[in-house]
């Protein structure tokens, strides 16, 4: 039977302590032992299904760890507090002094401060490049790399990773292959597609609400307990750690995702069509024109679609920002960063989410100052969002207003 994500979160189940249909929510720091002898055990890492300590371990945060190690096909997984906090001990976890990385050149403007500015500290160097370019993947890496890391959909350029031939260059030199699934939650499975690692920001369409940051490690057994070890796990020692009460909300979230990422994938797509057809620049991995396009398609979980991102060059800041204003005072979404929120979120990337990376930088990559990065919400009559948005477009003078 095909590998179905969103089933295998529904398959499992969890009780309350009184037969509550949702797990009970561990509302404790710490935890007691019957005896001195289990307590060390626990601390050695010998006593399964033993907790110690909450900024190691808590029920809720395992109920949420194994929801998603379901959804992406992993053995286990390990939530932290953020994207940022699961990302930055992932590649902790991974990467000693002297050790290098290969990365996409179009990650997200966080993760590629973080290798760029961050992590040289610690003698840990980071070469960037077009990762839809497997010729210079393969020239990158050295006999220092350690990790291979990109986003399966890049934000904010929605270029598309061929998981599959970048899991095969990753295997053959040996590196680790991490692999950002934020935007693609669902649609791709870049564990079935040979990662070793896939991270989620869970602030964006997994926790879907926008009322938290969360993040999330899936990985194998032994990677997972290596970041949680208390002698030298990064996650145990540089203390991401998500709430309990969070780590709990987030999971009753999680049981919708398959819902509203169709709905998100479904508006996405109209809008990215109608936008095409008027003759605005659109990137969509939905659109056939996309240069990933049938890189996406051959891999997808077809039930999900494309997603919900999409971008438009209107040409200038000055045009991107007057839309924006005017389309939130219409309503029609709210001019914010982040994504995978009910509402349309939309933001120019050049002057805020990607603005750690230097201009010239920017340029190379084909961000231009008048993209604007739309999160497509879960509007039930697309229609009239799009004629809404059509008729900001006229006013602000992106659209000719002759237009019908
Ligand atoms: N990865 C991607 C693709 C993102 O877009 C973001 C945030 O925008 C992150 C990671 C970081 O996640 P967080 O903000 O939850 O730390």
């Amino acid at each position: 039977m095909k590998y179905k994500p969103a089933d295998n979160i529904q398959d499992l189940q969890y009780f309350g302590e009184f037969g509550g249909v949702n797990p009970s929510i561990s509302d404790s720091s710490t935890y007691t032992f019957l005896s001195a002898k289990t307590m060390f055990d626990t601390f050695e890492g010998n006593s399964e299904g033993c907790y110690l300590y909450s900024r190691h371990s808590s029920p809720s945060n395992l109920y949420l760890g194994e929801a998603l190690a379901a959804m992406e096909g992993t053995e286990t997984a390990n939530v932290a507090a953020s994207g940022m906090g699961a990302i930055t001990s992932t590649l902790l976890q991974l990467c000693q002094a002297g050790d290098h990385i290969v990365s996409s050149r179009t990650v997200y403007g966080g993760t590629y401060a973080f290798m760029k500015n961050f992590i040289p500290k610690f003698n840990i160097q980071t070469s960037f490049v077009d990762i839809t370019n497997l010729e210079s993947v393969e020239a990158a890496i050295t006999k220092d790399t350690k990790v291979l890391y990109c986003e399966t959909v890049s934000n904010p350029l929605l270029e598309v990773a061929d998981i599959e031939a970048l899991a095969k260059t990753a295997k053959k030199h040996q590196l680790t292959f991490v692999v950002d699934n934020t935007f693609s939650p669902l649609s791709i499975s870049p564990k079935e597609l040979g990662a070793d690692v896939v991270i989620h920001s869970l602030t964006k369409f997994i926790n879907g609400s926008s009322d938290t940051v969360g993040g999330v490690t899936c990985g194998s057994q032994d990677f997972i307990n290596a970041l949680r070890s208390v002698n030298d796990g990064a996650n145990m020692l540089l203390g991401p750690t998500m709430d309990s009460m969070r780590a709990a909300s987030v999971l009753k979230n999680l049981r919708t995702l398959h819902i509203r990422i169709k709905q998100h994938s479904h508006n996405a797509m109209f809008l990215a069509e109608k936008f095409q057809e008027d003759g605005l620049r659109t990137v969509y991995p939905g659109l056939k024109n996309h240069p990933g396009h049938e890189t996406f398609k051959k891999r997808m979980n077809e039930d999900y679609g494309f997603g919900g991102l999409l971008t438009v060059d209107v040409g200038s800041l000055d045009k991107a920002n007057a839309l924006m204003e005017l389309m939130q005072e219409k309503n029609l979404g709210y001019l914010a960063v982040s994504l995978g929120f009910y509402k349309t979120l939309f933001s120019a990337p050049g002057s805020s989410t990607s603005s750690e990376i230097p201009i010239e930088e920017q340029e190379e990559m084909g961000l231009s100052n008048g993209l604007i990065r739309f999160s497509i919400g879960l509007d039930n009559d697309i229609k009239r969002t799009y004629k809404m948005m059509k008729s900001c477009m006229k006013e602000v003078g992106i659209l000719n207003k002759e237009m019908v």
